[in-house]
C-alpha cells in the first residue's frame, strides 16, 4: 500500500553529518520509495541514563510502498552499513533510524510500534513532523 512515512535520523558518534548524509542517500535509494522532504539537521542533548555527546537529528518524509516491517528491516541494514554496533539501548551510536509515523498504518508488534511510542514525548520530533507536514500541503 502506498503510504507516507516519517523517519528520524540521529547520530552522536564520529562524523555525524557524514552518517546523516549517507543515511539520506540510502533511504532515497530504497525500492518503491521517494523522498518528499527533509528538515534541517538540528542538535539535541542525548536522552537516557548514559552520559554521551549530543545528537545531530533530522527527519525525512518518504512516500513508499514498503510495509512498516520491510522499512524497519531496510533501516537496520542502513544502520549496520554505517558501522553501528548494538550494545545497550541508549548507547552512543553512529546512526539511529527510527520510524516515527506512517500516515495510514499503525503497528503494534514485539519488534515494531508505529507510531513510535516516544513521539508525544519528543518535542523536536513533533516540531520536525509538523514542519514536514505543512511543507507538503502548502
Ligand atoms: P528509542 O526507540 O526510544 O529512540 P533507541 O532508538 O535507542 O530508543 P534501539 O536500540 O535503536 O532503540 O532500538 C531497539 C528496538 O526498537 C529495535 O531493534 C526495533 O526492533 C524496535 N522498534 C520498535 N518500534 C520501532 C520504531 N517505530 N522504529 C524503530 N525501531 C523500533
Ligand atoms: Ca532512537
Ligand atoms: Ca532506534
Amino acid at each position: 500500500m502506498k503510504d507516507v512515512a516519517y523517519i528520524a535520523l540521529g547520530s552522536n558518534l564520529g562524523q555525524r553529518e557524514v552518517f546523516l548524509a549517507q543515511a539520506r542517500r540510502a533511504i532515497a535509494a530504497l525500492a518503491d520509495t521517494r523522498v518528499l522532504g527533509q528538515t534541517d539537521a538540528e542538535e539535541t542533548a542525548a536522552i537516557g541514563p548514559i552520559a554521551q555527546g549530543p545528537f545531530l537529528n533530522q527527519m525525512v518524509a518518504i512516500e513508499t510502498e514498503l510495509s512498516p516491517q520491510d522499512l524497519l528491516a531496510a533501516l537496520h541494514r542502513i544502520e549496520a552499513d554505517a558501522g553501528r554496533i548494538r550494545t545497550t539501548r541508549w548507547a552512543p551510536r553512529t546512526l539511529d533510524l527510527d520510524i516515527v509515523l506512517f500516515e495510514k498504518q499503525s503497528v503494534r508488534e514485539a519488534g515494531l510500534t508505529v507510531p513510535h511510542p516516544e513521539l508525544s514525548n519528543r518535542d523536536f520530533w513533533l516540531r520536525e513532523l509538523a514542519a514536514l507536514r505543512s511543507a507538503r500541503v502548502g
